[in-house]
C-alpha cells in the first residue's frame, strides 16, 4: 500500500492525480491486476471523468454546488455538511484495471481527487495488486 499527499487550493476543486498513480504503478512493476485508489477523508472524494476539457470538472463542481448548496440550514455544527454530502455522492474510492503495466482508462478519462472543504493537505492511498 502506498500513499501520497495532495495540496488543494480552493474550497471545491478537482485535481487530476492520474500521473501520480502511474508513477506508483511503474514502481510496483505489476503488469496485470487492479489499482485501488482510496481517499481517507469525509469531505473529499475520488472520481473518474474527462481530462481533455478543463471546463468539465468546473461544470461538475458548479452543478454539485447547486444540488448541495454550501449553506442550507444544516444541523452539523462544523459548518461543512455540504462537503460531507458531496463526498458521499462521489465516493471515497475507485478501482482501475491494469494491463501491460498500464492503467486501463478511456482516452479522455483521468482520475480526479475531489476537494470539497479546502484548501487543505490531503492524503490518497493506492493499493496495486
Ligand atoms: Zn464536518
Amino acid at each position: 500500500m502506498k500513499q501520497f499527499t495532495v495540496r488543494t487550493n480552493a474550497r471545491s476543486e478537482m485535481i487530476d492525480i492520474t500521473d501520480r498513480i502511474r508513477i506508483l504503478l511503474k514502481e510496483s512493476r505489476i503488469k496485470s491486476g487492479v489499482c485501488h485508489v482510496f481517499v481517507p477523508h469525509t469531505t473529499a472524494a475520488v472520481t473518474i471523468n474527462e481530462n481533455a476539457d478543463p471546463d468539465v470538472p468546473l461544470d461538475i463542481l458548479m452543478e454539485l454546488e447547486k444540488i448541495v448548496p454550501f449553506s442550507d440550514h444544516y444541523r452539523h455544527v462544523e459548518g461543512n455538511s455540504a462537503a460531507h454530502i458531496k463526498a458521499s455522492m462521489l465516493g471515497a474510492s475507485e478501482t482501475v484495471f491494469i494491463e501491460n503495466g498500464e492503467l486501463v482508462l478511456g482516452t479522455w478519462q483521468s482520475i480526479f481527487f475531489c476537494e470539497f472543504d479546502g484548501p487543505r493537505t490531503r492524503k490518497v492511498i493506492v493499493l496495486i495488486q
